[in-house]
């Protein structure tokens, strides 16, 4: 079996996770990647999506990162987020209020007043959170 290393998932704001792993998984702009322990160094970016791991215990968890960059280095995988929460932190309330928000402001009649690419983005977050916090109510 491999060993663990370290996970650090970080935003401007918090700490979202630092911990002991066995495998993680992450959304590359170029694709989806795994990382075990002793992984040749590599540095790339994130599209928003999930990061997937199995912590030193065996157990596996989910982190929704919006997009960002991650640094891997054979003992420890960093990654630096936009915005991350763990999959039950997350608000479904707040995702469905910001879902409307943006849909809103895709819809609206004074265009000139929309910048749309956020608004776009926004959306498709707020569509990524509401889908994962369902997913975790099945579970
Ligand atoms: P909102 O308009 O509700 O702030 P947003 O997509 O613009 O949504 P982000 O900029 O991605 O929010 O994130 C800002 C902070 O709020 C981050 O710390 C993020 O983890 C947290 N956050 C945003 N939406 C949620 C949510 N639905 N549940 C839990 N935390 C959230």
């Amino acid at each position: 079996m491999a060993g663990n290393f370290t996970l650090e998932v970080v935003t401007p704001e918090k700490v979202v996770t630092r911990e002991e792993v066995q495998i993680v998984m992450a959304p590359g702009t170029l694709g989806e990647f795994g990382v075990l322990i002793g992984h040749t160094p590599f540095l790339t970016t994130l599209k928003l999506g999930t990061i997937r791991y199995t912590d030193s215990k065996g157990e596996e968890k989910t982190i929704f990162i919006s997009g960002g960059f991650a640094e891997a280095l054979p003992d420890k995988v960093t990654i630096l987020a936009n915005s991350a929460e763990r999959r039950r932190d997350i608000d479904l309330e707040r995702a469905r209020t910001a879902l409307e928000r943006a849909q809103k402001r895709l819809g609206s009649e004074s265009a000139q007043d929309i910048d749309f690419t956020r608004a776009r983005a926004a959306m498709e977050r707020a569509l990524y959170r509401l889908r994962l916090a369902e997913s975790r109510r099945k579970q």
